[in-house]
């Protein structure tokens, strides 16, 4: 720890950019979200209906439908086979309700298909949820006591949640590119509406993209921190 206190961190400059383009994407988001959720579709078809559709469509009739409490919470259990939707998606008629719907749907159909990155992603999740938040725990103690291996570790650790963030990507926007097909292919939304649709998945990607940005960075500072006991 010699020259270096538990103050200010230079490192940290590092993650500027990163903050201010995860704030922007959670801006954009929310905006967009909250926008096409007041246009209402043409067909009225709710997310549920939406969902159900394109599950039984797929064969995934085993694959359940639930309410799930919060906004923007919704997601595909793979565990469980249960997709959960949030109130807004679930009983909502708007455009932002059936694109989120149709996306979630991709997911269960890339866990069908056994999906590569998806397969992937789920094999790294517990050593990634343990490296997101363990590693620096690991980093620091190895700081403390002046203990390389344990920074390796730290880092290694948080090299695996780097790695489950960029393999979400593929899975994130190979599953928004499936709901925009099925969309239009079951003729869920009229042609014309699919663009609003897509603009929603999009902004909700930008947020995945985010976080990849911003855990690279942190693993750019790990590395420097590293650098500097050499
Ligand atoms: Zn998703």
């Amino acid at each position: 720890m010699y020259g270096y206190g538990w103050g200010f961190d230079p490192t940290f400059i590092l993650l500027i950019p990163a903050l201010i383009f995860a704030a922007y994407a959670q801006n954009k988001i929310n905006s967009t979200f909250n926008k096409y959720l007041r246009v209402r579709n043409s067909y009225g078809y709710t997310g549920f209906q939406v969902a159900r559709t394109i599950l039984d469509n797929h064969g995934l009739q085993n694959v359940s439908i639930e309410l799930v409490r919060g906004h923007l919470t919704d997601h595909y259990d793979p565990r469980n086979r249960v997709l959960r939707l949030s109130n807004e998606v679930y009983n909502g008629n708007s455009l932002a309700s059936v694109g989120v719907a149709a996306h979630e749907c991709g997911h269960a159909v890339q866990h069908q298909e056994a999906y590569a990155p998806l397969t992937i992603r789920n094999a790294i999740a517990p050593i990634a949820s343990f490296g997101s938040q363990g590693a620096w725990l690991l980093v620091i103690a190895g700081l403390f006591f002046g203990w390389m291996q344990l920074i390796d570790l730290g880092i290694l650790f948080f090299g695996a949640a780097v790695v489950f963030q960029i393999i979400t990507l593929p899975v994130e926007y190979n599953a928004s590119r499936r709901a925009i097909a099925v969309l239009t292919e079951y003729n869920l939304v009229p042609a014309n509406e699919v663009e609003p649709a897509r603009k929603v998945l999009s902004a909700a990607a930008l947020t995945y993209v985010a976080a990849t940005v911003t855990a690279v960075l942190q693993l750019a500072r790990l590395l420097l921190l590293r650098g500097r006991r050499d």
